[in-house]
């Protein structure tokens, strides 16, 4: 019998279209899967197997009850899909990888997966997180690290790590994931899975735990570009709970291919092929940048000068509104509580015993960066760089269409490579912090291996709103190439 795990989401919605399988089926044999290679990958925080089944038979039922004539079924209905932990499914946990909320169960729903949901998806569970997103191989979860399906001795990196394990071992088709820094294309590159960073905006926050609010997105990994434009198109959109989303009309993400790249300006960015990154990584690039020009693009090399400066910036900028937003959990409104002689001894305890290093250094250094006397030459400082990252991006798209580059100057780390060194750390996102600085698009993609078998990711970027020409540009590609089909023998 073939495995219906391995089908691609156009392959599964029109499995269940044919009545050739039901949702039950594939959430079975999801759930199955799950079963079966978690105790190796961790990729999840929760699984919800009982619900899932209750919603595959509800969306079977529903698809049964369906007469010509009804109005049209969900787009997704019956699809299993998983999201990432710091977005809030009501009735399900949310602990952003974090023992702060140990226990809590959200309240509502956020308004992406509120929007899959109405398309019809079945959710089987919550993947693993860096805690509070912060971090960029899951090792910083409270609840231990997922590992990397193609290598196990390998992070998938993060902080989504969780969604692009599950994905790439064929646990589900898709799974949202969040990036404020790259935390859906980098663990999409280091597992060799698709993933969309939408635009800032593009998608409502509502219902997302917030890190950086103004850099925090919602995405989709997904095993191709279209799989992932498949589930986007039902995310994106303004929503009334989020001031930030925009107006602007949702196109459509999946509309017919061109036959190829022709009259498409790629821009390569000097500054993204730097010294000491790995030199699988920048050739494996160049062959897919080669092949597009092949398919009939124009490449020219840009130049993007302020790329230097986005670790620094981002650095600033992300802890200085984490330290806002984690304000929040003090131990009385969420999660555990700690005891104290007094209110404030009740914070320190709570906060003190239940954050982990890297988010406590974090509120620290953002804390700092906002106080009286500091503001100006760092937080201000921060954000006027900023906008001139902006516009090398602006001045940027008034030559090109889209930007081509690595997501990460390696393959995935070794587990504990950086964990002693914060820095080396964030220096390994000197690739995806660009895009959220600038409030533009981005779409990982595999493009092959390193030496050892690791895969190999690059990024598209445009202008914002922009995203389908990501999509389009990517699935021209993959109608070329094979490497998104690729699957590690652990999830096979
Ligand atoms: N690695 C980056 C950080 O630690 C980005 C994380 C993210 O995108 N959520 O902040």
């Amino acid at each position: 019998m073939r495995d219906l795990c391995l089908l691609s989401v156009g392959e599964m919605l029109g499995g269940m279209a044919a009545g050739e399988f039901t949702s039950q089926d594939l959430t079975q044999a999801c759930l199955a899967r799950m079963a079966a290679l978690e105790p190796q990958i961790h990729a999840f925080l929760f699984i919800d197997a009982d619900g899932a089944v209750n919603a595959a038979r509800a969306a079977d039922a529903r698809r049964a009850a369906w007469r010509m004539g009804d109005d049209s079924l969900p787009p997704l209905l019956g699809l299993p899909i998983a999201v990432k932990d710091v977005l809030m499914v009501q009735g399900m946990p949310c602990t952003c990888g974090s023992k702060i909320l140990e226990g809590f169960i959200a309240p509502y729903t956020a308004t992406p997966v509120q929007r899959l949901l109405d398309a019809g998806v079945v959710i089987v569970g919550k993947t693993n997180t860096d805690e509070f997103a912060m971090g960029s191989s899951t090792e910083n979860s409270a609840y231990g690290p997922t590992r990397n399906p193609w290598n196990t001795a390998h992070v998938p990196g993060g902080s989504s790590g969780g969604s692009a394990a599950a994905v790439a071992a064929r646990m589900v088709p898709a799974a949202l994931g969040t990036d404020t820094g790259g935390s859906v294309r980098q663990p999409a590159s280091f597992c060799g899975v698709s993933g969309i960073k939408p635009s800032y905006g593009r998608v409502s926050r509502y219902g997302l735990v917030a890190y950086g609010s103004s850099l925090d997105s919602v995405g989709v990994l997904a095993r191709s570009a279209e799989d992932a434009a498949l589930v986007f198109q039902h995310m994106a959109g303004q929503d009334a709970m989020d001031a930030t989303s925009s107006d602007l009309q949702v196109p459509s993400y999946t509309a017919s291919l061109p036959q190829n790249l022709s009259g498409l300006r790629i821009g390569v960015p000097k500054e993204y092929f730097i010294d000491g990154m790995q030199p699988a990584v920048e050739q494996r690039v160049r062959e897919a940048i080669a092949q597009m020009e092949a398919l009939g693009a124009q490449v020219a090399e840009i130049s993007l000068p302020y790329t230097s400066y986005a670790v620094p910036v981002y650095y600033l900028i992300a802890p200085a509104e984490a330290s806002a937003n984690l304000a929040r959990f003090d131990g009385i409104r969420y999660g555990p509580r700690e005891t104290g002689e007094n209110l404030l001894d009740v914070y320190h305890h709570t906060r003190g015993g239940c954050f982990g290093s890297e988010v406590k250094r974090r509120i620290m250094l953002g804390t700092y960066a906002l106080s009286a006397g500091y503001y100006d030459a760092y937080y201000g400082q921060a954000q006027k760089v900023r906008t001139l990252m902006k516009r090398d991006y602006d001045k940027a798209f008034e030559i090109v269409d889209v930007i081509a580059a690595p997501v990460a100057p390696t393959t995935a780390l070794r587990f504990g490579q950086h964990t002693d060194d914060p820095l080396a750390m964030y220096l390994e996102d000197v690739f995806t912090l660009p895009a959220n600085l600038a409030g533009v698009p981005g779409l990982a993609f595999p493009v092959g291996f390193d030496t050892a078998g690791l895969p190999v990711g690059m990024q598209l970027m445009a202008k914002p709103f922009n995203e389908a020409l990501l999509f389009q540009t990517a699935r021209v590609f993959q109608a070329q190439t094979d490497w998104h089909r690729r699957m590690p023998e652990q999830g096979g």
